[in-house]
């Protein structure tokens, strides 16, 4: 369906667990609150909304968290999404740290894609960036994934301090077929309190480089990345910039937190609250959603910190 201002709505982020094996300083800061596992959706839960979301032509999903690999049953539920009449898509977002050994099932199962997040590609400033020394957990499940034939990306936060790691972040892609994209720190929860690099002083180290680096005008995933291709490099680098620039006219997509609140556009608190709709009046969920779709704000407010009225974490929002 469209929302309020002509933009096709047909892509969902389901976070579903706000718990996590890392504790990245910009999103999960050790000692964070967690929500009661009663609070979460149940998985069910979660396949009613993917369903009503269908019957509104939103029909690409991208699971996500917390860590979803964390939660009991999470490969049981990707393969009951991918059987869902009417789904297109169905991709993960995952910090990799678990991902290697479960890599053919998801294989198997068709998972259409996986985005692999790691900020740094020395294993100190990884440990003091996320608290854990498993960098070579997730650069063996990047080569892994790549291996298996799952459509794979990596997320690579931009921190001020990190400038070093974004030239052998984006080497990853020299060898690999995989797209590197280098994402903005977004002033929600931990975030605001961290510093970040723009988009355009990143491409200025990486042009140093790879002084060929050229923007180029392809359809790579349903996001709002900006590519840009090398000829030393096998994959694309990509920047998600959405503080530096907005794209708010192409935004196809709402959020579903681990608790059921259902938001239209990332920088505000205001939503619905589907678990509650699910809980008492399950036959009203088509009508909640298409309401939460249409009221959709114009654009976000990234510029503005002020204007941020999400008071959530990232690890329960889902990025
Ligand atoms: N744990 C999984 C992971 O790290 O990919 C999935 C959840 S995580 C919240 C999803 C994405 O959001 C990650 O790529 C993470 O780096 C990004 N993220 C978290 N907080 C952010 C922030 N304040 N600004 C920009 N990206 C953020
Ligand atoms: Fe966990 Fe992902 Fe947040 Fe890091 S970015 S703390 S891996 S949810």
């Amino acid at each position: 369906m469209t929302d309020q201002f002509g933009r096709a709505i047909r892509y969902m982020r389901l976070s579903i667990t706000d718990r996590c094996n890392l504790r990245c300083r910009y999103c999960m800061p050790d000692g964070a609150a967690l929500c009661r596992h009663s609070d979460l959706l149940t998985y069910e839960e979660l396949l009613q909304v993917a369903e009503a979301a269908v019957g509104l032509g939103i029909t690409r999903f991208k699971v996500t968290g917390g860590e979803p690999l964390v939660r009991r049953g999470c490969v049981e539920f990707l393969g009951r999404m991918k059987s869902l009449p009417g789904v297109e898509q169905v991709t993960l977002t995952t910090n990799g740290l678990l991902l290697e050994p479960l890599l053919p099932r998801l294989a198997a199962m068709g998972l259409d894609g996986v985005n692999i997040s790691v900020d740094a590609a020395d294993p100190a400033v990884y440990a003091a960036i996320t608290g854990s020394d498993r960098l070579d957990a997730v650069l063996r499940a990047i080569r892994a994934s790549v291996g298996s034939g799952i459509k794979t990306k990596l997320n690579c936060v931009l921190l001020e301090g990190c400038e070093g790691q974004i030239v052998p972040l984006a080497r990853l892609a020299a060898g690999l077929a995989v797209d590197v994209r280098f994402i903005e720190v977004m002033p929600i929860g931990a975030g605001a309190a961290s510093a970040g690099v723009s988009s355009e002083a990143a491409l200025d180290i990486l042009r140093a480089e790879w002084p060929d680096l050229h923007g180029v005008e392809e359809e790579r995933g349903n996001g709002p990345a900006r590519y840009y291709a090398g000829a030393r490099l096998l994959g694309r680098v990509g920047m998600i910039d959405a503080v530096s620039h907005s794209f708010c006219r192409g935004c196809n997509r709402v959020r579903l937190t681990s608790t059921g609140w259902l938001k239209p556009c990332l920088c505000y608190g205001e939503g619905t609250d589907l678990r509650a709709v699910l809980r008492r009046s399950p036959e009203e969920l088509p009508a909640a959603l298409r309401r939460t779709v249409w009221g959709k704000p114009r654009a976000h407010c990234f510029k503005e910190a002020a204007e941020v009225t999400e008071r959530n974490m990232m690890s329960g929002i889902g990025g």
